[in-house]
């Protein structure tokens, strides 16, 4: 199951695919232009950054370290542009190069590696030009220097305060394509992310991990009686009620309609049954208030383990969904775990 919204690292990946074949096109024009000009040294890095960025694009779909690789690339990248300024043949208008280091550092480093490198090379390609030009100390030179540093450096700030914002509004967004809007909890994409995690990290540690899935009973007969709205409110009644009953670590989300489920780390099969009927007894005790009066609610539930239940999440949310449904078959208000069914009944004393 696809979960989750693009992340960074793709959308990285994507620029650093544009550079690179940039790198490819205009370093292959330059290495041209220079051996023309007779200008070896440069024309030999620049085909040697072809091949460079070439050999990048063969790993870059498919490299786990992408940062590193980003790193790789940028260090050898921004020093062969500042050496390219060192020359003696180069131009000033070479030097409009550097307004382009802070754009490409925060697009693909982020906000902090971006300020860094963007800081290291933007002051390495200012000394640069003014080792080139200051012995000419002319105030033409001067005000030459002064525009490449001061608008580099507007650029930087721009990118640093755009990559800020769009870190806000990305988590964000995140959070409510992970919300359920009418109770506020998790939704199912963030229950399958969740579990997603948690069962790595279960198995990995041999640790236990359940599910619990459950659904209202006669809901319908609430919205039929007091209407839709009065519904609604019964889902966030039983949304904070059972919230407060659970820990930190629990993640109580809606499924959709009156189904919720409870991903529960660390608890076996039998513990999360216990905590299932636990959750049934509790939400019993607490009647959502009508303006009429009060009404029970009440939820059968059925409860599955990662291993006995299965390994895959998509097995674990079917044995958990047959289960509630075994419990809806047998009378509803009930838990139903691996043929066991709670409340357990008490043993018949004329068979002990
Ligand atoms: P059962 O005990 O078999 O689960 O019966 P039920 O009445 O709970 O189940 P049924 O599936 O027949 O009805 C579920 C109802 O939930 C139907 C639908 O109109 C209502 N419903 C689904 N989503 C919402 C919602 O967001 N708000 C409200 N108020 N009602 C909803
Ligand atoms: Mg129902
Ligand atoms: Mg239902």
């Amino acid at each position: 199951m696809k979960v989750g919204l693009e992340t960074d690292q793709q959308h990285r990946r994507l620029v650093l695919k544009a550079l690179l074949w940039m790198t490819v096109a205009a370093g292959s024009l330059f290495a041209s232009l220079n051996i023309g000009r007779e200008l070896w040294l440069l024309a030999a890095g620049e085909a040697f950054f072809v091949l460079f960025a070439l050999s990048i694009l063969r790993i870059v779909d498919r490299t786990e370290h992408l940062k590193w690789v980003m790193i790789a690339y940028l260090v050898p990248f921004f020093s062969l542009m500042v050496l390219a300024m060192l020359l003696p043949g180069t131009s000033s208008t070479v030097f409009a190069w550097i307004q382009t280091i802070p754009i490409i550092c925060y697009l693909l480093l982020g906000l902090r590696g971006g300020f860094w490198m963007s800081l290291v090379f933007i002051s390495l390609g200012v000394s640069a030009f003014s080792y080139h030009f200051g012995a000419q100390e002319s105030l033409l030179t001067m005000m030459m220097l002064a525009n490449v540093a001061i608008s580099s450096m507007a650029i930087m700030l721009f990118s640093h305060i755009y990559e800020r914002s769009r870190i806000k509004n990305e988590a964000r967004l995140i959070e409510l394509a992970s919300t359920d809007n009418l109770t506020g909890l998790a939704n199912r994409m963030k229950l399958a992310e969740v579990l997603e995690r948690e069962r790595s990290h279960a198995m990995r540690d041999n640790k236990p991990l359940s599910l619990i899935m459950l659904d209202v009973d006669y809901f319908k007969r609430i919205n039929d009686q007091f209407g839709h709205e009065a519904g609604d409110r019964a889902l966030r009644h039983l949304a904070s009620v059972l919230s407060s009953r659970l820990r930190e670590t629990d993640l109580l989300c809606r499924l959709g309609g009156e189904e919720f489920a409870v991903l529960l780390p660390g608890a076996a099969l039998e513990q999360a049954a216990d905590l299932a009927n636990d959750l049934r007894r509790h939400l019993s005790k607490r009647p959502l208030e009508l303006g009429s009066g009060q009404q029970t609610m009440t939820f059968s539930a059925g409860v599955a383990t990662l291993g006995e239940d299965g390994q895959s999440l998509d097995q674990l949310m079917q044995t958990a969904d047959r289960r509630m449904y075994e419990a809806k078959a047998a009378g509803r208000d009930q838990v139903v775990a691996a043929g066991q069914q709670y409340p357990l009944k008490a043993p018949d004393p004329l068979l002990s």
